[in-house]
């Protein structure tokens, strides 16, 4: 089968994916799935694994490469192993993007991220940029006919790491609140969309680029602004005082550290976008006391609640497609920014 496979670690991202021939996967445990991949979403990790920004996490010995990347799947069963009994040959799924065990304690309270005994298909073993997938039982759910597998697919990763920071913000968001939005890009115009439909709170959306800032308006924000120097004084005087939560999809160039200062006291700041440091006096967060959380992707039953959502056209996902042959014709368009919301790589 075709396979897009990573062979060098770039800083410089010249480097480009070889598209070759590879076997195909085979079933050799009982709860493996084959998936005939219809769409994967590229994604910034695909990039930023390109770098090497994640080589020693992933690939502390090099030994991984080559390898094919692609986290962010969808697609139709092929073939099943023994045991497997949720799905069946012919199925329509989406990926969660970790093969999960099932057993460990994290599995049981249903923390799928946290899973002691987790492989990443696309990160740390054959992924989706190919015509064939291998996954288990435990990460697919099952999509109605009416779902665009195309569409879907960047919510598997990029959608579902959006949700389940909008979903716990929602709960700190009931009317009479107000909650900000820095970036609105792949994951934030989602995150925009699910907040809108849980919360009646006031939503407020920040994004230097014009474009972004229209989508906003046209999603349901109620504010939009632009960022800056002075976003936190503007902040605290459209929300009199101060944010009840702030969702932070960018996490670096400054922002991470206007966001915490534009919360009211009793406030929250979620943190999705990284790369940067946060530096806060103690002094600050127990005088205000202001909690300062992380996010990780998302469990499978919320992926399962970003279908149902996705199915009832409730979130939408803006894409542009590209066939697995000019997969790097992609790469090139993302990092030059050509196009808005997410690419998704079709290989047939
Ligand atoms: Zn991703
Ligand atoms: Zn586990």
């Amino acid at each position: 089968m075709r396979a897009a496979r990573l062979y060098r670690y770039d800083p410089e991202m010249n480097e480009q994916l070889r598209l070759e021939d590879v076997p195909e996967p085979t079933i050799t445990q009982p709860d493996d799935v084959i998936v005939r991949v219809v769409a994967a979403g590229l994604c910034r990790t695909d990039l930023h694994i390109i770098e090497g920004v994640w080589k020693d996490i992933l690939d502390p010995q090099r030994t991984l490469l080559p390898y094919t990347l692609g986290h962010e799947n969808t697609g139709i069963v092929e073939a099943v192993g023994s045991g497997v009994t949720a799905v069946k040959p012919g199925d329509r799924v989406i990926c969660h993007p970790l093969r999960t065990c099932g057993v460990c304690l994290a599995c049981r309270h249903g923390e799928d991220m946290y899973c002691l005994n987790g492989r990443f298909p696309g990160l740390d073993s054959d992924g989706g940029f190919a015509e064939y997938l291998l996954t288990s039982e435990r990460a697919l759910v099952k999509l109605s006919a009416d779902v665009d597998l195309v569409e879907v697919a960047p919510l598997a990763d990029a959608g579902l790491t959006a949700y389940r920071a909008a979903k716990k913000a929602a709960r700190l968001l009931p009317p009479g609140t107000s909650g900000v939005i820095i970036g609105i890009g792949g994951l934030g115009h989602i995150a925009l969309q699910v907040l809108r439909a849980f919360s009646g709170a006031r939503l407020i959306a920040v994004d230097v680029s014009e474009a972004a800032r229209q989508r906003a308006r046209e999603l349901g924000a109620d504010d939009v602004l632009a960022g800056g120097p002075d976003l936190v004084e503007q902040v605290k005087e459209l929300t009199g005082g101060g944010a009840h939560v702030v969702l932070d999809f960018v996490g670096e160039k400054g922002v991470e550290q206007q966001a915490w200062q534009m919360l009211r006291k009793g406030g929250t700041q979620i943190i999705i976008g990284y790369g940067g440091r946060i530096e806060i006096p103690t002094v600050h967060m127990i005088f205000n006391e202001i909690t300062v959380a992380g996010s990780l992707v998302g469990n499978y039953a919320e992926l399962y609640e970003l279908m149902d959502m996705a199915a009832r056209g409730l979130v939408r996902v803006h894409v542009q497609r590209y066939p697995l042959h000019e997969i790097n014709r992609a790469i090139d368009d993302f990092k030059h920014g050509r196009y808005f919301g997410r690419a998704v790589i079709v290989p047939s």
